[in-house]
């Protein structure tokens, strides 16, 4: 059966109409709106033009190995690399992260053959991103997780380098957030750098979420490239690069570490295969407008967003101090916000509040650290360029919200709730879920989440 171009495209269009805003601010996760149609018109256009080709060879497509160069020159500038730092445009931030890790784990096995049947390990901050466990799933390493601070998410330099004495010469790699995901807090990375350099490990400096904020916030410490010891870092285009999904960079100091990060072979009787990141055929058009729209906004541009999305974090940030029962975790460096109960507003119901006066923040579950300590459950909220101008209205909605749901006692798990969901799909109302999740044990949650997302995209269900 074949359709018509606008029966097909008509379709797609009221598919899309069921997603939240993706434009506008109103969606504190996911995504990330710089609040310029021109730059979303620019990226749709380089896109376009790059759709066609593949980027699996660069000596076939040059345009592919320009564009990459490109982007990996510019960033190594911008977090204040040498001629030394190169490195390679990613799918996203997951990628950057499994190629880090795994340039980690080849250049330690090389430095001494009785590694070859070893297990390496890395040792991170609890508050690290998943992209660095599922790198050591994938990759088979041991993951140390150190403890943060409760009241502020920070971790302690001195607590991750004696993880790292802790693990001898199974350590192969020291993971720190600039900033973290779930607080927004810069980890110590100049003292667990150096710490981890002086005993032979390197340093990987997760920038995903960052790289293209902290250049231009101004009053942070050195945190890139300029600080001795670091020896990868990731930094995504597709979130503050303001470019659409699909784009991230991660580089290596020294030519040695990116090669560590290459595939190659000639085991077959087809062409020679040399892959310098996960995927065979690469898409470009991601590649391409992250380039385009870089170019277009330049250091000013840049600048300019940046600072607006500055005021509208600080804005935000006294908001919450004005309202009661609520706090912000620490004191984040950058545009991410994690809001905790602090006498009455559970997160959870004021994230379900927020969303039925048309909001999207996230639900961030209480997590029992290793040391039996436990993070509080938070509402995550990312601000972005275009959250400037709405900010009173997030700042109204929040208040709102609170008062709403001021008192209320915190929702209690329910044990049938796995099955319910996998029957009737997800309820409106994600207080319950969340609380359900948060009480589960790991070994039971794990699966149970990947059953309902299982659910979600199985051609049988629904
Ligand atoms: C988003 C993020 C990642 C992973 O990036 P994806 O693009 O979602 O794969 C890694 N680290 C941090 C701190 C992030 O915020």
């Amino acid at each position: 059966m074949t359709r018509s171009t606008d029966d097909v495209l008509a379709e797609l269009a009221a598919l899309r109409a069921q997603d939240p805003p993706t434009h506008g601010g109103r969606v504190l996760a996911y995504v990330y709106d710089s609040g310029r149609a021109d730059l979303d018109a620019l990226a749709e256009q380089a896109a376009t033009a790059f759709l066609p080709v593949n980027g699996l060879d660069p000596t076939t497509f040059r345009s592919v190995a320009a564009l990459e160069s490109s982007l990996v020159g510019r960033a190594r500038t911008l977090f204040h690399g040498g001629d030394d730092v190169v490195g390679s445009v990613t799918s996203g931030g997951t990628e950057s992260c499994v190629l880090a890790v795994k340039a980690a784990r080849e250049l330690w096995r090389a430095a001494d053959p009785a590694r070859a049947t070893a297990r390496a390990a890395i040792v991170l901050p609890t508050t690290a991103h998943p992209a660095f466990h599922k790198a050591a799933q994938y990759l088979d390493l041991d993951v140390v997780a150190v403890p943060v601070s409760v009241a502020t998410g920070a971790v302690a330099a001195s607590d991750v380098l004696a993880a790292l004495d802790g693990l001898g010469d199974r350590a192969a790699l020291a993971v720190v957030s600039a900033p973290s995901y779930p607080f927004g807090v810069i980890d110590p990375i100049a003292d667990v750098a150096a710490g981890a350099a002086a005993r032979g490990v390197a340093c990987h400096v997760d920038a995903c979420i960052g790289g293209w904020v902290l250049p231009w916030w101004g009053g942070v410490e050195p945190w890139d490239f300029a600080v001795p010891g670091v020896t990868s870092l990731s930094a995504d285009l597709h979130k503050y690069g303001y470019a659409p999904k699909g784009a991230s960079v991660v580089l290596h100091r020294g030519r040695e570490r990116h090669a560590a990060q290459y595939f190659a072979t000639t085991a077959w009787p087809g062409y020679p295969v040399v892959n310098p990141t996960m995927l065979g055929s690469r898409a470009a058009g991601a590649m391409a407008a992250a380039w385009a729209v870089g170019e277009a906004l330049g250091d000013e541009g840049y600048a300019e967003l940046v600072a607006r999305t500055r005021a509208a974090a600080s804005t935000l940030a006294d908001a919450v101090a004005g309202i009661s029962g609520l706090r912000v975790v620490g004191s984040p460096t950058g545009p991410l916000l994690a809001l905790a109960d602090d006498g009455g507003v559970d997160p959870f119901h004021l994230v379900d509040a927020l969303r039925r006066r048309g909001w999207l923040a996230q639900c961030q579950p209480a997590m029992t650290q290793p040391d039996g300590t436990v993070l509080p459950r938070t509402a995550h909220l990312t601000l972005t360029a275009v959250t400037g101008s709405v900010v009173a209205e997030l700042a109204d909605a929040l208040a709102a919200s609170a008062d709403e749901v001021r008192g209320r006692s915190a929702p209690a798990p329910d044990p049938g709730l796995v099955a319910r969901v996998l029957s009737d799909g997800l309820p409106e109302d994600l207080a319950e879920v969340m609380a359900t999740l948060e009480a589960m044990p790991g070994d039971v949650v794990r699966p149970a989440l990947i059953q309902v997302l299982q659910a979600a995209i199985d051609p049988a269900v629904g």
